[in-house]
């Protein structure tokens, strides 16, 4: 190969490799999110305790600080996960037992995240249905009793649940979630896409588009999403980077909420309140500490 093809295939191929990482440095060339203002009313649809601060920590600090009010609901309470549990109790066996101490845990750890937010107690609902479990219960267990793999349980076992005893079925979920809807009347209601890869939070999105649809109330919603391949990239604390829409979800129609400083700051604050979470995926959680979040209008 002459010299000169040689050079321009190095230049060629350092381009190449250079293109990501200057994509991944700008400001995505998305339209901006507009911000909650002082009539708004902010709901975000956690499926488990960690979601809240990874999609809006933001947003939701946004919506406070101009005076909006914000809420959040919690579909579960986190209580499948061995491998936390495993760390967190200090048990190479997870037990049923350990948990539902893993669930008591970390709607706590939920509820300190959620103060360094601003969200006031009396605007934090925990629902406390079974963690990996929404999928069956809005399908196979709509009507019939579903029992937990991993606690055992067959009802809501949390005192400070909107609904403490209440079977574990579809229905019970779907009313409990009404209710919240209902009760504090949200005008921007923040849920998971349908391309997010997590069960439990494809499943609540479709839940709350199905609410929301029944109540006319469709434009009121946005999607925003954790769980995609190789996402966010790189998966480590980089907050001066921008968060990009993640592949598989690049049909939605995205828009970017570019996050101060000190909102970053919280951002992260709250999710440290995870302490269960921080011990088993410190770098993924960290990874959406960026210098913007992401949320996507629903497709018709
Ligand atoms: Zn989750």
């Amino acid at each position: 190969m002459p010299l000169a093809s040689v050079a321009l295939a190095a230049l060629l191929a350092l381009a190449g490799l250079m293109r990501p990482q200057s994509c991944a440095w700008a400001q995505p060339a998305l339209p901006a999110m507009p911000a909650p203002g002082a009539q708004d009313r902010v709901l975000v649809i956690a499926p488990h305790p960690d979601d809240e601060s990874l999609c809006c920590a933001g947003i939701l600090q946004r919506a406070r600080s101009n005076g909006a009010a914000t809420a959040v609901v919690w579909i579960t309470a986190g209580d499948g996960f061995a491998l936390d549990a495993m760390l967190v109790e200090h048990s190479p066996w997870p037990t049923q037992a350990d948990l539902r101490l893993l669930g008591a845990q970390r709607l706590t750890e939920a509820a300190a995240a959620a103060i360094e937010l601003g969200v006031p107690r009396a605007q934090q609902y925990f629902l406390g249905y079974p963690d990996r479990g929404v999928t069956a219960l809005m399908s196979d267990y709509y009507q019939r009793s579903y029992r937990s793999g991993s606690t055992g349980l067959t009802a809501v076992p949390y005192p400070q649940a909107l609904s403490p005893s209440a079977g574990f079925t579809g229905s019970n979920l779907e009313r409990d979630l009404a209710r919240v809807i209902d009760q504090f009347a949200p005008t921007l209601v923040l849920a998971a896409a349908p391309q997010d890869r997590h069960p439990d939070h494809n499943a609540s999105g479709a839940l709350a588009r199905r609410l929301l649809a029944r109540r006319g109330q469709l434009d009121r919603l946005r999607y925003w999403i954790v769980h995609a391949a190789h996402w966010p990239d790189p998966r480590r604390y980089r907050p001066e980077m921008s968060l990009l829409p993640p592949a598989e979800a690049n049909t939605l129609q995205w828009q970017s909420l570019a996050l101060t400083g000190a909102e970053r700051a919280h951002k992260l604050a709250a999710l440290r309140q995870h302490r269960s979470q921080i011990k088993v995926m410190e770098s993924f959680l960290l990874s959406f500490v960026r210098a913007n979040e992401l949320f996507a209008l629903p497709a018709d």
